[in-house]
C-alpha cells in the first residue's frame, strides 16, 4: 500500500483507545494512520466491560456484531465476602431500562481486532507490526513519527497531531519522564485461567464476582466464552509474597482462603501459565503538548478493581477524536486545545478513582454508605457503571464520612507553552 507522506493523526497504538480514535476521525474525513507492533490476534488482559461502555461502542456502530459474537453477556456484578459469603446480584437493568444494562465478558484478541477492523472499515490506515520509535519534533511541536515496520526499516511519518495510545508500554510519559504514581495504589495482580470451573446459569451466567480476600486483597472471576474463566488476585506485593514469589504457590494459597473461590473453581483445570504485573496506577504529568495528546492507559492506569479501563480508553478515545477534529478544523493543533478534553477525562478518571480509594479502606463498606444513606444509591450506581458525566460531590460527601476520599490529583493538563 501506498503510504501517505502526511497525516492528519497517526496514532500509536491499535488498543481499544486507539481504534477508537481513528475509527471516529477517519469517518469524520481525516487522513489518519494507526501504528500496531503487535500482529494481531494478541492477547491482553481486561476483559469486563461495564455498561457505559456502550455509549462509545454504539457511535462507532459495532453494537450488533458484539451482540452477535460468543462473547458472554454480562448483566450484574456480585460480592463474596472472605469468608465466601455471597451478596445478591446487582442487575444494572434494575438501575437504568436501556440496552447499556447488558455488557459483556470479552475475549480481548477478539474484541481488540473487531475494534481494528472496523477502523479500517471505516478507512483509517492500519499498519501492523509498526512500532512507534521516536517522535519527529520540530521546535516544540510534534509533527510525527519514526516508525519501524515489519521489514525493519524506519520511516518517518509526518503528521498534524499524534494520538499516544500505546497502552502501558507509555511511550510519551517514558519519552518526557511524565509518570506521576498514584500516591496510595500501590497493589499487584496475578492472574490466569481455568477450564471448565462452576458458572451460575441463564442471566448470572456471565456475572463478575469480585470475591475478598484478607487485607483488602480481592479475586475477579470473570467467565468468558468457550467454559473459561478469567481469575485474578490484586492485592499489596507485601502481602501476595510473604511467603515467597511463586505464583502458583500464591494462588493456590489465597484460593484456599476464599469458601466460594475454591467451591466455583473446584471442578476447573487451570490452564496457560500465571500473568504478574505490579506497574499500578500512575497518571502522566500531561496529557497533552503541541501536536501530541495522550489518551486511554497511555494517560493513566487506575486500579481495575472496577473494571474502569476499557470504558476509560473507549471515552478517551472518543472525547479526544472530538477535540482533535475541531482542533484540525481550525487549523490549530496547540496543546490548549486538549483543556476541555483533559478537564473531562480527568474529571471520570478522579470519580472511579474515589471509588477505588473507598474500596481498600479499612473497614469500609459501601453498604454502610447506602444504611445511612439510600439516596445515594442511584449516584453509586452510576459512578459504578461509568456514567461520570455529572456531580459526585454529594455522594462522596456521605462517603468521605466512613473513608478517606482523595484529593483530586493535580497533574494531567496541557503541557501549555508560556509566552
Ligand atoms: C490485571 C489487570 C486487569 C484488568 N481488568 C480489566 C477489566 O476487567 N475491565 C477493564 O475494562 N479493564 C481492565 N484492565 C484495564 C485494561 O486492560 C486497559 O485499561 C485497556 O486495555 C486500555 O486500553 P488502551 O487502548 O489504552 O491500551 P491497550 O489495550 O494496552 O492497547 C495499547 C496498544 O498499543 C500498542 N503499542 C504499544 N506501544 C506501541 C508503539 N510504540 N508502537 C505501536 N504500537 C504500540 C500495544 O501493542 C497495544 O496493542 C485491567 C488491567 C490489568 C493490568
Amino acid at each position: 500500500m501506498i503510504q501517505p507522506t502526511q497525516y492528519d493523526a497517526v496514532i500509536i497504538g491499535g488498543g481499544p483507545a486507539g481504534s477508537t480514535v481513528g475509527a471516529l476521525l477517519a469517518e469524520m474525513g481525516h487522513c489518519v494512520a494507526i501504528l500496531e507492533k503487535e500482529k494481531f490476534p494478541r492477547y491482553h488482559i481486561g476483559e469486563s466491560l461495564i455498561p457505559f461502555c456502550y455509549f462509545t461502542l454504539d457511535r462507532l456502530g459495532l453494537v450488533d456484531k458484539l451482540n452477535a459474537s460468543s462473547f458472554v453477556k454480562k448483566y450484574s456484578v456480585q460480592f463474596v465476602s472472605p469468608d465466601g459469603k455471597l451478596s445478591a446480584p446487582f442487575y444494572f437493568s434494575k438501575h437504568m431500562d436501556h440496552p447499556c444494562s447488558q455488557s459483556w465478558q470479552v475475549v480481548r484478541d477478539e474484541f481488540d481486532q473487531m475494534l481494528l477492523d472496523n477502523a479500517r472499515e471505516k478507512k483509517a490506515q492500519v499498519l501492523m507490526e509498526t512500532q512507534a520509535i521516536s517522535f519527529i519534533e520540530d521546535g516544540e511541536r510534534i509533527a510525527g513519527v519514526i516508525a519501524r515496520g515489519p521489514d525493519g526499516a524506519e520511516r518517518p511519518l509526518h503528521a498534524k497531531m499524534v494520538v499516544d495510545c500505546s497502552g502501558r508500554d507509555i511511550f510519551s510519559i517514558r519519552k518526557y519522564n511524565w509518570r506521576v504514581q498514584d500516591p496510595s495504589l500501590n497493589k499487584m495482580a496475578v492472574w490466569t485461567y481455568y477450564e471448565g470451573a462452576k458458572r451460575d446459569e441463564g442471566i448470572d451466567e456471565g456475572t463478575t464476582t469480585v470475591a475478598y480476600i484478607p487485607q483488602k486483597g480481592w479475586f475477579w472471576y470473570i467467565p468468558l466464552p468457550e467454559n473459561m474463566v478469567s481469575v485474578g488476585i490484586v492485592a499489596e506485593p507485601s502481602y501476595l509474597y510473604r511467603d515467597g514469589r511463586d505464583p502458583k504457590k500464591m494462588f493456590e494459597r489465597e484460593i484456599a482462603n476464599n469458601p466460594w473461590v475454591a467451591e466455583y473453581l473446584a471442578p476447573g483445570k487451570q490452564v496457560g501459565e500465571y500473568k504478574i504485573t505490579s506497574d499500578y496506577s500512575y497518571r502522566s504529568k500531561y496529557s497533552a503538548r503541541d501536536g501530541l495528546v495522550l489518551c486511554g492507559d497511555a494517560f493513566s492506569f487506575l486500579d481495575p478493581v472496577f473494571s474502569s479501563g476499557v470504558f476509560l480508553a473507549l471515552k478517551s478515545g472518543e472525547l479526544a477524536a472530538d477535540a482533535i477534529h475541531n482542533s484540525l478544523e481550525q487549523n490549530d493543533t496547540r496543546a490548549e486545545q486538549f483543556e476541555d478534553y483533559s478537564e473531562k477525562f480527568r474529571s471520570g478518571i478522579e470519580a472511579m478513582r474515589k471509588l477505588v480509594y473507598a474500596f481498600y479502606a479499612e473497614d469500609f463498606s459501601f453498604k454502610d454508605v447506602l444504611m445511612k444513606y439510600p439516596h445515594h444509591r442511584a449516584d453509586l450506581t452510576d459512578c459504578l457503571i461509568g456514567n461520570v458525566d455529572k456531580d459526585f460531590g454529594a455522594l462522596f460527601e456521605a462517603v468521605s464520612e466512613f473513608a478517606e476520599v482523595p484529593t483530586p490529583l493535580p497533574h494531567g493538563r496541557p503541557l501549555v507553552a508560556v509566552s
